[in-house]
């Protein structure tokens, strides 16, 4: 059986925003594909997408009616952010990833923490571009990507932190890795010259963007013999 990535986006994803997402994606997993021919007739990984979905006969009030119950749960009015570790648990906990394992990403136009609500509260100038529970499941916001105000770095940039994420979620750098990886919370992060490197500020995500832009694929060696891994891993897991 193969695995698959769910993606879903916010209402407020402009369709521009949502192609470069479903794009970049797709992207990393062909281009990984290429070397197994196998899996290029019969993907190990596909891509399911699922937008701003809902589930009308579900709402208002069960859980889990649509992708806007996620962030309705998981949105602090104080901050005015989504507090990423309450909706990646949500996700973690959804009855479709317990019932068949897969990989979530999310993107959302909200602003977004990756510090708890109490924390998060005592510090309102931290915001992160993107956080993930690594191997399964990531969230990412738009809010601050939408500040760079050349169109063309901002694709760059959302690119990357999409790119950055799908790996968060195939579990790159893989946590039995010792080189060139750095821990932060509970994701490792590479230090080579990789799109695995952490951007902590929409400004060094657009610095780092362009900078992987000059290298056509942008994970490192180490990184992409992680990706490939896990794509072996699939191709003969048929269980
Ligand atoms: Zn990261
Ligand atoms: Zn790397």
């Amino acid at each position: 059986m193969s695995k698959f990535i769910s993606m879903m986006w916010s209402e407020g994803v402009l369709e521009e925003e949502s192609e470069v997402f479903a794009q970049t994606v797709d992207g990393v997993l062909k281009w990984l594909f290429l070397r197994h021919p196998r899996a290029l007739m019969d993907p190990p990984i596909r891509i399911h997408l699922y937008g701003n979905w809902v589930i009308p006969a579900l709402v208002p009030n069960t859980p889990y009616w649509g992708t806007q119950w996620y962030i309705d749960m998981s949105f602090d009015n104080t901050l005015q952010r989504v507090i990423a570790p309450v909706f990646l648990e949500l996700v973690r906990q959804e009855p479709w990833q317990r019932a068949d394992p897969h990989f979530d990403l999310a993107l959302l136009d909200q602003d977004l923490t990756d510090f708890p609500a109490p924390l998060a509260r005592l510090r309102p100038d931290h915001y992160a571009l993107g956080t993930s529970l690594p191997g399964t499941t990531a969230v990412m916001s738009l809010h601050r990507v939408r500040t760079l105000t050349e169109a063309h770095v901002r694709a760059l940039a959302l690119a990357r932190l999409v790119r950055h994420h799908l790996g968060h979620v195939m579990g790159i750098p893989s946590f039995g890795r010792s080189a060139s990886v750095q821990r932060r919370g509970l994701e490792l992060h590479c230090t080579n010259r990789c799109v695995m490197r952490h951007a902590e500020t929409v400004g060094e995500l657009a610095a780092l963007a362009i900078e992987e832009d000059e290298l056509g694929w942008p994970f490192c060696e180490l990184c992409t013999q992680d990706l490939h891994t896990v794509v072996v891993r699939q191709l003969y897991n048929w269980n």
